[in-house]
């Protein structure tokens, strides 16, 4: 599946949180990267709030690379919005819904190249690359990433970690202080375009300060 569609399929299971919600939207992406040859694993503090965590195993033992991203939301009041929060609206080359720009489009646009890359036969030569999608990053991540270095650490243990925001360092998953190679990215929309274009202009966002 493709980004684009694999972003409205995401953006239709609603996981505001709180409550979060996430398991059906994060089993959803776990059966298309279980058939394309992806190990993956549901790990939860409490069962409705999972966490995926996939891998594609290297040839040889080196360094891992995660990229980690969250499938909660904000909240969204429908009467604010132009088109359903969670219709996932294609519309004029633009894709509506709460979570289209933090962080759904980079949990689709991650998801659809592990699976292309996966289904080409690719694996990496050394280390692992991983795909870790966290429940509750919008609240803590008390369920979500939190929990996981604390009590999964071997789970998602990398060494290095692409995720949403700024560069800079990040010791939590990698154990020691490390560059956090991520693109800044600018949000404040509430629509994606497949095209790649940010769209910053100032509709209900979950991003308030565009950076
Ligand atoms: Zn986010």
């Amino acid at each position: 599946m493709k980004a684009p569609e694999l972003l409205q399929r995401l953006i239709r299971f609603n996981t505001v949180n709180p409550p979060g919600n996430e398991g059906e939207a994060l089993e959803f992406l776990k059966g298309m990267l279980d058939d394309a040859g992806w190990q993956t694993e549901l790990l939860a503090k409490v069962p409705e709030r999972p966490n995926l965590v996939a891998r594609l195993k290297g040839a040889e033992p080196g360094p891992n690379l995660a990229l980690i991203s969250h499938v909660d939301t904000v909240p969204a009041k429908p009467e604010e919005w132009t088109h359903d929060p969670w219709s996932g609206d294609l519309e004029d080359g633009y894709i509506w819904g709460r979570g289209a720009l933090d962080m759904k489009d980079q949990v689709a646009s991650e998801t659809a190249a592990c699976l292309a890359l996966a289904e080409s036969g690719w694996r990496p030569a050394k280390g692992d690359l991983l795909l870790v999608v966290a429940a509750d990053e919008e609240t803590g991540a008390h369920f979500g990433a939190q929990w996981l270095c604390a009590e999964q650490a071997d789970e998602v243990r990398c060494d290095w970690v692409v995720n949403e925001g700024a560069g800079k360092s990040s010791t939590s998953m990698t154990g020691a202080s490390s560059p956090w190679p991520s693109v800044k990215r600018v949000r404040s929309g509430s629509r994606w375009s497949p095209t790649g274009s940010q769209v910053t202009d100032r509709f209900p966002g979950s991003e308030t300060t565009p950076s």
